[in-house]
């Protein structure tokens, strides 16, 4: 047993002073505020419970600041993804993924919802284990010393039936079937865990949307919806519904579903997933960065939608960010102020955040949960004089002002890490574009 005195610490939704904290076997075995022990190791700051990030898109960190010339959409921001994509082999997935979750590491987060698509050789075969691009995934996280969901995506369709083209061919199974033998042979381990995603109404048949909620049952279930107006126009068409009413009428809508974005939800649609309770993830900046536009997530959560927050493509990885980004934009939006308390989003970017990629006993510095804490420095440029309080760390601090993290018990993150950090990311980006360089030559 390992005992801390945290200075200040978030506990039961209200920071509190001296809380010594007992850590035995990765888990906290005592949590008692205002304590005076004789010895205990003393942890000095702000400390918040370890973050979750609720979506990832690993290998999108590699297009950070290499996609803002010119004009463009979602879709040609695509085609320049794809072209990464289609580049990447086990052993430079490995490599970025631990790099981007290093990153993550050193801004907070404990664990991690990994949206993964990129499964097969770039010709559409699968490699002799089919699933090497998802181990080097679990692998990634492992030596960043972050917990992993592995939602293993099932893509079938280049839009509503069309085949896979292109980089898409790595994507897909062909069948609901093939996925799901396929996902029933990963290999995880004790800090892994394997849920699910549709990638999107339009890469998933509604035909075989039944196939997955039988064999889905109550894992973890994310789904891409209604990131773009285009997205539910052509859905309409299709099948004469929204994506939210077609996932809910083959039984995917439930309190273990999130749904990915939700930006542009009919009034219909947020009603139908406030009452089934599911999650939404917003990724703020993300969707800024896209030109998504901006989700209703003040109604959504009023209707009984629980939020949680990812950082997708990465152009940003900073969940203090993506917690003020939600509110921000919503005054934006409506010209109003005040429709998110700083609690409620840090109980978003934590527990629920947590829950939403299956993990329960995560997410509170409370007895019994996983031991992840998160220390701020609260004299940091931008948090000095701000309060020491909820509203500090939601719309003062920024990744930067992460001190140190413990995961499941074990420092995995200290502040002399950082500069080590961008030396490796700096790296492994460089080697994924001279392969991109090469290929166009
Ligand atoms: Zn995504």
């Amino acid at each position: 047993m390992t005992a801390y005195l945290l200075e200040r610490a978030w506990i039961d939704g209200t920071f509190r002073d001296d809380v010594l904290v007992e850590v035995e076997d990765g888990r906290f075995t005592a949590v008692t505020p205002d304590s005076d022990p004789p010895r205990a190791i003393p942890v000095r700051g702000l400390v918040v419970p370890g973050l979750a990030n609720t979506h990832s898109h690993a290998f999108h960190r590699a297009l950070r600041g290499r996609t803002q010339r010119g004009s463009g959409t979602f879709w040609s921001w695509r085609e320049q993804m794809y072209a990464v994509a289609a580049r990447l082999d086990p052993d430079t997935y490995l490599a970025l993924a631990r790099a981007t979750y290093r990153e993550m590491a050193a801004a907070g987060t404990t664990c991690v919802g990994e949206f993964h698509y990129l499964h097969h050789q770039p010709d559409g075969t699968p490699y002799a284990d089919p699933n090497e691009m998802g181990h080097a995934l679990v692998e990634a996280a492992r030596r960043a010393g972050i917990r992993l969901t592995l939602l293993d995506t099932l893509y079938l369709s280049s839009g509503f039936g069309a085949p896979p083209e292109g980089a898409q061919v790595r994507y897909s199974d062909c069948t609901v079937e093939a996925w799901a033998t396929r996902v029933d042979g990963l290999a995880v381990d004790p800090y892994a865990r394997v849920g699910a995603a549709v990638h999107s109404v339009r890469a998933v048949p509604a035909a075989d949307l039944g196939a997955v909620a039988e064999w889905v049952g109550a894992r973890p279930l994310h789904v891409h919806l209604s990131e773009q107006v285009a997205e539910n126009d052509a859905c309409l068409e299709a099948y004469g519904v929204t994506p939210a009413q077609l996932v809910a009428d083959h039984g995917l809508l439930g309190p273990s579903t999130t749904l990915v974005h939700a930006t542009h939800p009919s009034d219909d649609d947020i009603d139908l997933i406030g009452t089934a309770g599911a999650y939404v993830s917003f990724c703020p900046t993300t969707e800024r960065d896209l030109g998504d536009g901006i989700g209703p997530s003040g109604r959504l959560h009023d209707a009984g939608a629980r939020l949680t927050l990812g950082s997708d493509s990465h152009a940003v990885i900073d969940l203090f960010e993506e917690m003020r980004a939600v509110e921000l934009d919503e005054r934006l939006a409506t010209q109003q102020r005040g429709h998110w308390m700083a609690g409620e989003l840090l109980r978003a970017g934590t527990a629920t955040g947590h829950a939403s990629l299956g993990w329960n006993d995560a997410g509170a510095i409370a007895v019994g949960q996983r031991a992840d804490l998160v220390v701020l420095d609260p004299a940091s440029p931008r948090t000095a004089g701000t309060g020491r309080d909820e509203q500090a760390v939601v719309f003062a601090a920024v990744a930067e002002d992460v001190r140190r993290v413990m995961a499941d018990g074990r420092w995995i993150f200290v502040d002399a890490d950082r500069a080590e950090i961008g030396c490796e990311l700096d790296e492994v980006v460089a080697r994924v574009w001279r392969l991109l360089e090469e290929e166009a030559r």
